[in-house]
């Protein structure tokens, strides 16, 4: 926390607004506007209720087909399924880690009727490749979501993340960059979208004076107490940005990491700017800034005398120090083992050799130096 939250969750009680509506509510929103620069803005519950009202704020049915990033979180296509909808995974490119445009485009080219929305993720806070992929999007007429969920923060040639596509989802989980303990937004330049999310999100009641309702509706809509976390952490939403990517400085630097830029299937590719430490690391493309969110590497096994990722990971945990696996592919998951999928290699390559390394904003010098050090051991140069 920063410091201000409880002042804002002190005047949610002091004036008994409580329930899911009040000046909180109100004034996330609109910090949330204003921080992103998207007109409109509905907070709810969790992330993953701003996707699945995203979905169906784009008419997603039973029995559609939704394109969705195969490299990310489950929340990402889990909403899909709630909607009794087919997921049909894309496969990453190498620059980004994100969604390929060209497997996107070869997936609208085939499935062009049944498909009725495209989820995007900036994956670790890095953002997706926005400009083809809303143009793939747009030449074929489907509306694209954007999981922003990580990646608040972030932005392309100034533009944020949380202003791209037809709806934007940001979550404050726990985890995530800034935390309301459990929350999410929807976001719009579109009116009647974030207006319509309020409604569902608030059990789709009609306007007459007893409960009348023709729509289905959701009890997703965030409460006061839990929005004045929120206006709290917006004011240190920047220093935590800062924080991160901080992090990733100093492990980039003292790890002597070299850029990852392979063809996303081997480390072939990088045979010329071999670091000797068989770290390597996503670099920033032209105009985007990631947030940083988790710092992630990856392990050339063939560089740093076969250790692997897994060596590193179970060598920290012997430590008390946790670190992660990348996402494991959707396509990999037994949950979505039958879905189709467009693939290439690259997340499955990700998966193999990336670790996510302690990333958290409030990381002190001395616990970076301790994962420091405890990473140099293993790979024998400390
Ligand atoms: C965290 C996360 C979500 C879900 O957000 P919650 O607020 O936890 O429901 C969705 N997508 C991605 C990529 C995430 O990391």
């Amino acid at each position: 926390m920063g410091g201000q939250e409880i002042d804002f969750v002190n005047e949610a009680f002091e004036t008994n607004w409580i329930a899911p509506l009040g000046k909180n509510v109100n004034g996330f929103e609109e910090d949330l506007q204003k921080y992103t620069g998207r007109k409109h803005a509905a907070v709810v519950t969790t992330g993953t209720a701003a996707i699945h009202l995203g979905l169906i704020l784009c008419g997603v049915k039973p029995g559609d087909e939704v394109i969705c990033q195969s490299f990310t979180f489950a929340a990402t296509a889990n909403p899909i399924k709630y909607q009794e909808a087919q997921p049909v995974f894309i496969d990453s490119e190498p620059e980004t880690w994100n969604m390929d445009p060209v497997l996107l485009e070869k997936a609208l080219r085939e499935r062009r009727d049944k498909i009725k929305a495209i989820v995007v993720v900036h994956l670790y806070g890095m953002p997706a490749k926005m400009e083809s992929i809303l143009s793939i999007a747009e030449k074929y007429g489907v509306p694209v979501i954007e999981d922003s969920a990580e990646a608040l923060g972030s932005s392309i040639d100034g533009r944020k993340c949380g202003t791209f596509g037809k709806i934007s989802v940001l979550s404050f989980n726990g985890n995530k960059i800034i935390t309301t303990s459990g929350g999410g937004a929807l976001l719009s330049d579109d009116e009647e979208i974030v207006q319509k999310a309020r409604f569902l999100s608030t059990q789709a009641r009609d306007d007459a004076p007893h409960y009348q309702h023709s729509e289905l509706g959701y009890n997703y809509r965030m409460s006061n107490i839990v929005a004045g976390i929120g206006r709290g952490q917006m004011k240190v939403l920047d220093e935590r940005v800062a924080a991160r990517r901080a992090n990733h400085q100093f492990y980039f630097e003292n790890l002597k990491g070299a850029w990852y830029k392979g063809n996303g299937k081997d480390f072939s590719d990088n045979d010329e700017m071999k670091s000797g430490s068989g770290i390597y690391f996503l670099q920033e493309p032209d105009g985007y800034k990631s947030n940083r969110w988790l710092t992630t590497i990856l392990v050339n096994p063939d560089e740093t005398d076969g250790i692997t990722r897994e060596h590193l990971r179970q060598a920290l945990e012997k430590q008390n120090i946790e670190s992660r696996p990348l996402w494991k592919p959707m396509h990999l998951q037994p949950l979505y083992g039958k879905s189709p999928v467009y693939k290439n290699g690259v997340s499955e390559f990700l998966f193999e050799y990336g670790l996510c390394l302690p990333s958290g904003s409030n990381l002190s010098d001395e616990e970076r130096w301790r994962v420091l050090n405890a990473i140099k051991e293993v790979l024998g140069n400390s």
